[in-house]
C-alpha cells in the first residue's frame, strides 16, 4: 500500500491528500498552522473576504450616480423605492431628515472579525473533508529525515503537542507554500509596519496607509483600502502598477486609482520603511520620503523551503529557494514531489491544487496530463477587476505568437451604460489565419466571472467565428466578448 506524507496543508497539500485518499493510499498531512494553509488562514481567503466588504461600500457609493439615495434621506414614501437600511458592520447610513446621508463606510472591527471567522470556518471545513476522506491530519511541522531505507523516504514529524517521531513514506509531497518577503531594514512590527498577514489584527482602519509594492497583492490591498475610505499611497518601483499584467489593463486600473484619489508613486523604490511611533516613514531610493499612519509591505514572497532538510537529502532547489519540479510535480529524487508556491511555478491557489493532484496521480500510477499553464485564468481583485487567460499582448506584439487582437472599451456596451460602468474593456486575441481564440483580458467589475467564456474558448480551441455565433444575453457585459470575436472575424483585421 502506498504510504504518503504531505508536508503543508494548503491547496497543494490538501487537494493532493484528497486525491491520494481516493486512490486508497494511507495519507498523512502535516500542517503547521491549520487545514487550508496560508491560502485559507492568512492570504487568499482573508483578503478576498475583506474585498467583498469593500465592494459593498463601492456599490453603495456607485448607487448615487444611478439615483439611489440612502437612509432616512431617501424618499421612502415614493412608491417603488426602498430605503437601504444600515445593517450590522456598516456605518449607519441614515441621516436626519433633510440632511445629506453620510458616505458609506466600513466598521473595521466587524469586518476584520468576519474575515477571521470565515477563514477559520473554511479551515474547519477542509479539516472535516480530509478527516472524512480518511486522511490523518497532524498539526505540527515536518521535514525530510536522513536515512532512506530502500525506496522508502523518512519524514520527521514534530506534532505541536507531542513527541517527534519518524515515518517511512513511499511518496512525499513538499507543499510548504511561501512567506511574505521582508526588505532588510524594513521589518514588520505588527503595529505600524505590517505584512498582509497582520493588517486584520489592527483595531481600526489605518487612516493613512502606504502600500509598498504594486504587484497584484499590493494593488488589491491599495484598491480595497481606498474603497474603504482610507487615504492610500501606493509605492511602485516600476513604471506602472501591476507591471507583469496586460499594459492596457494596468493602465486603466492605475487611471481609476488616481481618479479616485489614490497617490501612486511610480518608479519609486522603497529603500526603508520604519515606524516613527505614531506613524511610518518610507524613504525612497532617490531620497524622497513619504509619511503615513501605517505601511503595508507587499514586496513578494519567499518559499518556505529552508528547514526541510532538502539540501541534505539531495533535493534540487533553485537559487531563489524554490524546489525544482517538472510538469508532473516530480523533484530530482524519485518519490519526492513538490507543489504550490514552494515551487515558484505560478503563485495561484488553483495552480497549487492542480500541481498537488497531478503529483498524486503520477505517483500512484494514474494516467495524468502534465501541467499546462496556457489555459490558467488569473484575476487581480482590484476595482475594477483584471482577469486574463492565454497569450499576452507582448506575445503577439513580439511575433512570438502570430496573432491579432481587438480591444472593446466597455463604455460602448449597453449594460455597462445602464450600470454607469465607465472604465474597462474586453480584449481578445486570436491566431492569425486560423482565427483560433488564444487569449483574452477583461477589465470590469467581476472580470473573474467574465473571463470564463474566453478561457473555455482557449481551452477548447474554439474559433472567433464559433464564439461570435454564440447568442449572448442582451444586455450583458459578456455581449462584449462575442462582439470582440465578431470584430476579429472581419476581413480588415486579417
Ligand atoms: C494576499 C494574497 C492573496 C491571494 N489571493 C489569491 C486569489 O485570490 N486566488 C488565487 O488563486 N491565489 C491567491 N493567492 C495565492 C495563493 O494564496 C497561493 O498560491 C496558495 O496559497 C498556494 O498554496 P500552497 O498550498 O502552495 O501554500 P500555502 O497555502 O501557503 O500552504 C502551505 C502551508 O504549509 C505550511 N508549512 C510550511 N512549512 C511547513 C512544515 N515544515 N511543516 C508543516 N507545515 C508547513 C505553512 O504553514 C502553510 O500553511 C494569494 C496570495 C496572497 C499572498
Amino acid at each position: 500500500m502506498a504510504r504518503i506524507v504531505i508536508i503543508g496543508g494548503g491547496p497543494a497539500g490538501y487537494e493532493a491528500a484528497l486525491v491520494a485518499a481516493q486512490l486508497d493510499a494511507e495519507v498523512t498531512v502535516v500542517e503547521a498552522e491549520g487545514a487550508g494553509g496560508a491560502c485559507v488562514l492568512s492570504d487568499c481567503v482573508p483578503s478576498k473576504t475583506f474585498i467583498a466588504a469593500t465592494e459593498a461600500v463601492t456599490a453603495l457609493r456607485a448607487g448615487e450616480s444611478l439615483g439611489v439615495r440612502l437612509g432616512s434621506n431617501a424618499p421612502a414614501a415614493e412608491p417603488g423605492l426602498n430605503a437601504l437600511a444600515a445593517g450590522p458592520g456598516l456605518n449607519a447610513l441614515a441621516a436626519g431628515p433633510g440632511a445629506a446621508a453620510p458616505p458609506a463606510g466600513l466598521d473595521a472591527a466587524t469586518v476584520y472579525a468576519r474575515v477571521k471567522r470565515l477563514a477559520l470556518a473554511q479551515s474547519a471545513d477542509i479539516a472535516g473533508k480530509l478527516e472524512g476522506a480518511g486522511v490523518e491530519l497532524i498539526r505540527g511541522r515536518a521535514r525530510l529525515g536522513t536515512h532512506p531505507q530502500g525506496h522508502m523516504h523518512p519524514v520527521l514529524i514534530e506534532p505541536m503537542d507531542g513527541v517527534p517521531y519518524e515515518v517511512q513514506a513511499t511518496h512525499v509531497l513538499i507543499a510548504t507554500g511561501a512567506t511574505p518577503r521582508v526588505l532588510p531594514g524594513s521589518e514588520s512590527d505588527g503595529e505600524r509596519v505590517l505584512t498582509w498577514r497582520q493588517v486584520f489584527d489592527l483595531s481600526d482602519l489605518p487612516p493613512r496607509l502606504i502600500v509598498v509594492g504594486s504587484g497584484v497583492t499590493g494593488a488589491e490591498f491599495a484598491s480595497a483600502y481606498l474603497a474603504a475610505g482610507v487615504d492610500v499611497t501606493l509605492v511602485s518601483s516600476r513604471e506602472r502598477v501591476m507591471p507583469t499584467e496586460d499594459p492596457d489593463a494596468a493602465g486603466v486600473i492605475e487611471r481609476v486609482f488616481r481618479g479616485r484619489g489614490m497617490t501612486v508613486l511610480g518608479r519609486s523604490r522603497a529603500a526603508s520603511v520604519v515606524s516613527t511611533g505614531d506613524g511610518v516613514l518610507v524613504t525612497l531610493a532617490d531620497g524622497r520620503t513619504v509619511e503615513g499612519s501605517h505601511a503595508l509591505m507587499a514586496v513578494g514572497s519567499v518559499p518556505n523551503t529552508a528547514d526541510l532538510g532538502l539540501a541534505e537529502y539531495g533535493v534540487q532547489v533553485a537559487p531563489s529557494g524554490h524546489v525544482t519540479v517538472d510538469r508532473v510535480s516530480r523533484t530530482n529524487i524519485p518519490g519526492i514531489y513538490a507543489a504550490g508556491d514552494c515551487t515558484g511555478v505560478l503563485a495561484l491557489a488553483s495552480v497549487a491544487a492542480m500541481q498537488g493532484r497531478i503529483a498524486m496521480w503520477h505517483g500512484l500510477g494514474e494516467a495524468v496530463s502534465p501541467l499546462w499553464l496556457q489555459t490558467v485564468s488569473a484575476n487581480a481583485f482590484t476595482d475594477p477587476e483584471l482577469a486574463s487567460v492565454g497569450v499576452s499582448q507582448s506575445d503577439v506584439d513580439s511575433g512570438r505568437v502570430p496573432g491579432r487582437a481587438v480591444m472593446l472599451p466597455l463604455h460602448g456596451n449597453a449594460r455597462a451604460k445602464m450600470s454607469d460602468i465607465a472604465d474597462g474593456f474586453v480584449k481578445l486575441f486570436c491566431r492569425s489565419g486560423s482565427g483560433t481564440v488564444i487569449g483574452g483580458v477583461v477589465v470590469a467589475p467581476k472580470a473573474s466571472e467574465l473571463i470564463l467564456p474566453i478561457a473555455l474558448a482557449v481551452e477548447n480551441h474554439l474559433s472567433v467565428s464559433q464564439l461570435a455565433h454564440t447568442i449572448t444575453i442582451y444586455p450583458s457585459l459578456s455581449g462584449s466578448v462575442a462582439e470582440a470575436a465578431r470584430q476579429l472575424m472581419h476581413p480588415e483585421f486579417e
